[in-house]
């Protein structure tokens, strides 16, 4: 298969490097990530500066573009064809959650499936210590047992892996996005000529034990695969809404 990996954590982190090589022993693999650290960028595109690649060597680019410029790059100009498979990661830290909202590592999966190219985020639920060798392994094994279905349209996996020996991951649990319980403060500071500046903080690892939820599973030491869809039309609503706008049925 031809595959294009990017990330949000930059062209050097261990994530993207450990999974590039775990999957060239079997595929035609592509790399072109942000040339810095772009998490929590969402799906930001540059439209008003011009982007460019730099060659770090065969196969593997940076540009100053965002997680999901990268993935327009890689698609509409670098690579020799439409990739089989998009992958984003894999992540430092986790995207559960409310996180894929956020996350530029999930975004660049989106943005794979809105080209209507199967695509997956994959991120690593440590905050240190990362086990990306036994993560990548996870991630070719899922990969293969994949790549003999076709998935829905409009369809892309958020997979979230417990950083963990392969040998003590339980297994793949199919899950909802769950709930975090973000610290939700903002932290008011003054700068040195007395102006206040913010830092908002977030970054908290609590959640809602909710059956069935990303969280849960992960912490349960489950690799999580979320399907996300494109399409963010609250379909059960759209009959309230019609009924409150007098809308003809
Ligand atoms: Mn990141």
């Amino acid at each position: 298969m031809l595959i294009l990996l990017s990330n949000d954590d930059g062209i050097d982190s261990e994530g993207l490097i450990a999974l590039k090589e775990e999957l060239s022993h079997i595929h035609d693999v592509w790399a072109i990530a942000p040339e810095r650290e772009r998490t929590c960028v969402g799906h930001a595109i540059t439209l008003h500066k011009p982007l460019r690649l730099r060659e770090h060597a065969p196969r593997l680019f940076s540009t100053n573009g965002t997680p999901a410029d990268a993935i327009l790059l890689g698609v509409k100009g670098v690579l020799p064809g439409k990739p089989d498979l998009v992958i984003s990661g894999i992540n430092k830290g986790p995207n559960m959650g409310q996180d894929v909202t956020y996350s530029g590592t999930v975004a660049a999966a989106k943005e794979a499936a809105l080209m209507e190219i199967p695509s997956m985020a994959v991120s690593l639920n440590g905050r240190k210590d990362f086990l990306f060798g036994e993560a990548s392994r996870v991630i070719r094994e899922l990969v293969e047992k994949l790549s003999a279905h076709s998935l829905p349209p409009q369809t892309f996996l958020n997979v979230n892996i417990p950083n963990l020996l392969r040998e003590n991951v339980r297994g793949f649990m199919v899950t909802r996005l769950g709930k975090r319980i973000y610290n939700g403060k903002v932290v008011e500071r003054v700068d040195p000529r007395g102006g206040k500046y913010y830092w908002i903080g977030g970054d908290g690892d609590g959640f809602e034990p909710i059956a069935g939820t990303d969280l849960l599973a992960v912490s349960q030491g489950y690799v999580s695969i979320t399907p996300l869809q494109c399409d963010m039309t609250t379909y059960a609503a759209m009959d309230a809404f019609k009924k409150i706008l007098h809308h003809p049925v």
